[in-house]
Protein backbone atom coordinates (compact mmCIF):
# COMPACT_ATOMS: atom_id res chain seq x y z
CA UNK A 1 0.00 0.00 0.00
CA UNK A 2 1.46 3.54 -1.07
CA UNK A 3 1.71 5.74 1.57
CA UNK A 4 -0.72 8.71 2.28
CA UNK A 5 -0.20 12.45 0.58
CA UNK A 6 1.62 14.65 3.23
CA UNK A 7 -1.00 17.65 2.45
CA UNK A 8 -4.44 17.70 3.62
CA UNK A 9 -6.65 18.50 0.86
CA UNK A 10 -9.92 18.88 2.64
CA UNK A 11 -11.23 17.62 6.37
CA UNK A 12 -15.13 16.67 6.61
CA UNK A 13 -17.21 15.17 8.92
CA UNK A 14 -20.62 13.07 9.25
CA UNK A 15 -23.71 14.97 10.71
CA UNK A 16 -23.42 14.58 14.62
CA UNK A 17 -19.57 14.48 14.64
CA UNK A 18 -18.58 10.97 15.72
CA UNK A 19 -16.87 9.84 12.16
CA UNK A 20 -13.93 13.30 11.13
CA UNK A 21 -11.63 12.49 8.70
CA UNK A 22 -9.53 14.25 6.32
CA UNK A 23 -7.91 13.37 2.87
CA UNK A 24 -4.65 13.84 1.69
CA UNK A 25 -4.33 13.73 -2.04
CA UNK A 26 -6.36 15.61 -4.84
CA UNK A 27 -10.26 15.58 -5.08
CA UNK A 28 -12.16 15.17 -8.41
CA UNK A 29 -14.61 18.11 -8.91
CA UNK A 30 -18.66 17.03 -8.04
CA UNK A 31 -20.63 14.56 -9.88
CA UNK A 32 -23.56 14.86 -8.92
CA UNK A 33 -25.48 11.77 -9.14
CA UNK A 34 -29.23 11.28 -9.68
CA UNK A 35 -29.64 6.99 -9.72
CA UNK A 36 -32.15 5.18 -7.75
CA UNK A 37 -29.53 4.37 -4.70
CA UNK A 38 -28.22 7.90 -4.28
CA UNK A 39 -32.20 9.16 -3.92
CA UNK A 40 -32.74 6.79 -1.47
CA UNK A 41 -29.89 6.67 0.63
CA UNK A 42 -30.27 10.32 0.84
CA UNK A 43 -26.67 11.38 -0.59
CA UNK A 44 -26.35 12.63 -4.36
CA UNK A 45 -23.05 15.38 -4.67
CA UNK A 46 -19.93 13.18 -4.83
CA UNK A 47 -16.65 13.80 -5.19
CA UNK A 48 -13.71 11.09 -5.28
CA UNK A 49 -10.20 10.93 -3.74
CA UNK A 50 -7.64 8.01 -4.46
CA UNK A 51 -7.14 5.29 -2.22
CA UNK A 52 -5.20 5.22 0.24
CA UNK A 53 -5.84 9.19 0.88
CA UNK A 54 -8.52 8.86 3.13
CA UNK A 55 -7.32 9.17 7.33
CA UNK A 56 -9.95 8.47 9.58
CA UNK A 57 -9.55 10.68 12.72
CA UNK A 58 -12.29 9.79 15.31
CA UNK A 59 -14.99 7.23 14.60
CA UNK A 60 -15.52 4.08 12.10
CA UNK A 61 -18.16 4.15 9.36
CA UNK A 62 -20.88 1.21 9.11
CA UNK A 63 -21.01 -0.83 5.40
CA UNK A 64 -23.55 -1.47 3.61
CA UNK A 65 -23.15 -3.10 0.15
CA UNK A 66 -25.05 -1.36 -1.98
CA UNK A 67 -24.50 -3.36 -5.17
CA UNK A 68 -22.84 -6.15 -6.35
CA UNK A 69 -19.56 -3.46 -7.61
CA UNK A 70 -19.25 -0.88 -4.14
CA UNK A 71 -19.98 -0.63 -0.83
CA UNK A 72 -21.22 2.05 1.50
CA UNK A 73 -20.10 3.87 4.17
CA UNK A 74 -22.40 5.57 6.68
CA UNK A 75 -22.41 7.18 10.61
CA UNK A 76 -24.32 4.29 12.75
CA UNK A 77 -25.63 7.15 14.83
CA UNK A 78 -26.54 9.75 12.90
CA UNK A 79 -27.27 7.96 9.62
CA UNK A 80 -24.89 10.15 7.04
CA UNK A 81 -24.08 8.98 4.04
CA UNK A 82 -20.50 9.18 3.70
CA UNK A 83 -18.45 6.96 1.06
CA UNK A 84 -18.76 4.96 -1.64
CA UNK A 85 -15.76 2.41 -2.37
CA UNK A 86 -15.42 0.02 -5.06
CA UNK A 87 -15.12 -3.50 -4.28
CA UNK A 88 -12.12 -3.70 -6.27
CA UNK A 89 -10.68 -0.56 -4.39
CA UNK A 90 -10.58 1.46 -8.36
CA UNK A 91 -12.82 4.43 -7.26
CA UNK A 92 -13.40 6.10 -3.63
CA UNK A 93 -16.08 8.18 -3.61
CA UNK A 94 -16.82 10.53 -0.54
CA UNK A 95 -19.96 12.86 -0.20
CA UNK A 96 -19.18 16.62 -1.07
CA UNK A 97 -21.41 18.21 1.47
CA UNK A 98 -19.75 16.10 4.39
CA UNK A 99 -16.77 18.22 3.29
CA UNK A 100 -15.88 21.44 5.69
CA UNK A 101 -15.98 24.43 3.90
CA UNK A 102 -14.67 25.93 1.66
CA UNK A 103 -13.86 22.70 -0.72
CA UNK A 104 -12.53 24.68 -3.56
CA UNK A 105 -14.40 22.27 -5.30
CA UNK A 106 -17.47 22.81 -8.27
CA UNK A 107 -19.88 20.78 -9.97
CA UNK A 108 -18.89 18.95 -13.12
CA UNK A 109 -21.28 16.79 -14.11
CA UNK A 110 -24.83 15.51 -13.27
CA UNK A 111 -24.72 11.62 -14.40
CA UNK A 112 -28.15 8.60 -14.53
CA UNK A 113 -30.02 12.24 -15.14
CA UNK A 114 -32.62 9.53 -16.50
CA UNK A 115 -33.43 8.14 -12.87
CA UNK A 116 -33.82 11.46 -11.74
CA UNK A 117 -37.08 11.69 -9.35
CA UNK A 118 -40.07 13.41 -11.10
CA UNK A 119 -40.09 16.41 -8.73
CA UNK A 120 -36.49 17.18 -10.13
CA UNK A 121 -38.21 16.97 -13.35
CA UNK A 122 -40.29 20.50 -12.73
CA UNK A 123 -39.74 23.55 -14.60
CA UNK A 124 -37.45 26.04 -12.30
CA UNK A 125 -39.79 28.26 -11.07
CA UNK A 126 -38.92 32.23 -9.45
CA UNK A 127 -38.47 32.08 -5.70
CA UNK A 128 -41.22 33.64 -4.73
CA UNK A 129 -43.60 31.44 -6.66
CA UNK A 130 -42.58 28.22 -4.04
CA UNK A 131 -45.31 28.05 -1.42
CA UNK A 132 -43.05 27.84 2.17
CA UNK A 133 -43.92 24.75 3.98
CA UNK A 134 -44.66 26.30 6.97
CA UNK A 135 -47.96 28.14 4.66
CA UNK A 136 -48.71 24.56 3.39
CA UNK A 137 -48.39 22.82 6.89
CA UNK A 138 -51.15 25.68 7.86
CA UNK A 139 -53.48 24.59 5.00
ZN1 LIG B 1 -22.70 10.78 12.72
ZN1 LIG C 1 -25.69 7.33 -7.60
Amino acid sequence: MKEPHSQIRATGSCLCGSIRFEIRGPLRDVIVCHCVFCQRSGTTAWTEYKAGDLLLLAGKPKHYRSSPLSRRGFCGKCGSQLFIEAIDGSRMSVAAGSLDQPTGLRIAEHIFCEQMGDYEKMPVLPRDAITPWTRMKAG
